[in-house]
């Protein structure tokens, strides 16, 4: 079976640099926020550009949180995000105290839609949350022509794009702050969870660096309330090995999305434009038959996943915020016809052929 995802290659890869990054951590004795911390913070932000701000924190979900309370969101506010995403994205806003407002997507690249976006402006709208989504940068040139004159905050989500750029500049450097998630699976991945946010604003920076400690500025003077959301100097130096190759594993997931396109053309997603560089987290397909589809290729050998079979809306668990079936379409088109297919470093030509083999056998109006 080829499988969705597999980190055992890139782990056999990089086995000594991992090794010799723990043991300098063992070595040291110092383990929460100590220097490999400090070091990754920096070496993250320099990856982003100059006059970046960077800041670990626990996992990704307490970065969007934390990002949001940073940015001064207080309880009623609404922050309106796209409902197919992870819902983390969700998690995160609801536990800033802001109430998650849903726009539609753009079907063609499944990234959150401007127009839809103004529409759902309203008198209690403090800011967006822009997702990333499968590592394509969202539109955030007309997100910023939206917000900025409405006065909104704006909060990259990209979890799944981490080295992705519009017009040549990293995605996370186009709103107020930016959040990462460095779970093992994403394209900087630690070996536990991880997150960071990214920003220009010093001072939200040194907020941000007080709120992750429980609001501990000098030691034992705590001026706001925070929360315990530090990162690990053990997953800092892993992080360092895997910030050194991400150019490199950024260009293997392009090939390999290259690949696909080049024999699924019609199936996948809308090719980006040359000013968009794709990082291709997910390489996504779409069919009205994707659940037989799924069936075909998994008895054929080949994994998949689904990102999301269903929008955050529709889950039981966010009924009570009021968008009822029907109400967001496009991502509910989008959540029956959405297929991942495998894609993780060290995937292999003949796998890719495999997958593809697997997919463009499947009988045209097979269930
Ligand atoms: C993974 C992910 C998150 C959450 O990150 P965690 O580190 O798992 O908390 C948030 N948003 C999106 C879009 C994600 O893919």
């Amino acid at each position: 079976m080829i499988p969705f995802n597999d980190l055992k290659p890139l782990v056999g890869k990089y086995r000594a640099e991992i090794d010799a990054a723990i043991a300098r951590v063992l070595d040291r004795g110092w383990f929460i926020l100590g220097p490999e911390v400090e070091a990754f913070e920096s070496e993250f932000a320099a990856f982003h550009g100059t006059g970046q701000h960077a800041i670990a924190v626990a996992n990704g979900t307490d970065a969007i949180e934390l990002a949001l309370r940073a940015a001064g969101i207080v309880r009623g506010d609404e922050v309106i995000t796209t409902p197919l995403t992870a819902v983390p994205t969700v998690c995160a806003i609801e536990r800033a105290g802001a109430i998650p407002v849903f726009a539609d997507i753009d079907p063609a690249t499944c990234n959150l839609n401007p127009d839809a976006f103004r529409d759902a402006i309203t008198q209690r709208t403090r800011a967006v949350v822009p997702v990333h989504l499968y590592g394509r940068p969202a539109d955030m040139p007309a997100i910023l022509a939206i917000a900025r004159p409405a006065g909104l905050l704006v909060i990259e989500d990209c979890a799944q794009a981490h080295g992705a750029t519009i017009g040549g500049k990293c995605v996370g450097t186009f709103g107020n702050l930016a959040a990462f998630s460095f779970y093992p699976t994403k394209n900087l991945g630690a070996f536990g969870d991880g997150g960071a946010i990214l920003t220009s604003d010093a001072a939200m920076a040194a907020k941000i660096r007080r709120l992750r400690n429980y609001g501990q500025g000098k030691q034992y003077q705590h001026l706001e309330r925070g929360v315990n959301s530090r990162l690990d100097d053990i997953q800092m130096a892993i992080l360092r090995v895997f910030l050194r190759h991400l150019p490199a594993h950024t260009e293997e997931r392009r090939r390999i999305a290259k690949a696909y396109r080049a024999r699924l053309g019609s199936l996948c997603l809308q090719e980006p434009g040359s000013d968009l560089g794709h990082v291709y987290h997910l390489f996504v397909l779409r069919h009205p038959q994707r659940d037989g589809m799924r069936q075909w290729m998994s008895d054929k050998g080949a994994g998949s996943g689904i990102h999301y079979p269903l929008p955050v809306h529709l889950q039981p668990a966010y009924a009570d915020l009021g968008f009822a079936a029907g109400s967001l379409p496009f991502a509910e088109a989008a959540a029956r016809e959405v297929l991942s297919l495998p894609l993780s470093i060290g995937l292999s030509p003949v796998d890719i052929e495999s997958v593809c083999d697997a997919v463009s056998s499947f009988p045209q109006g097979a269930r």
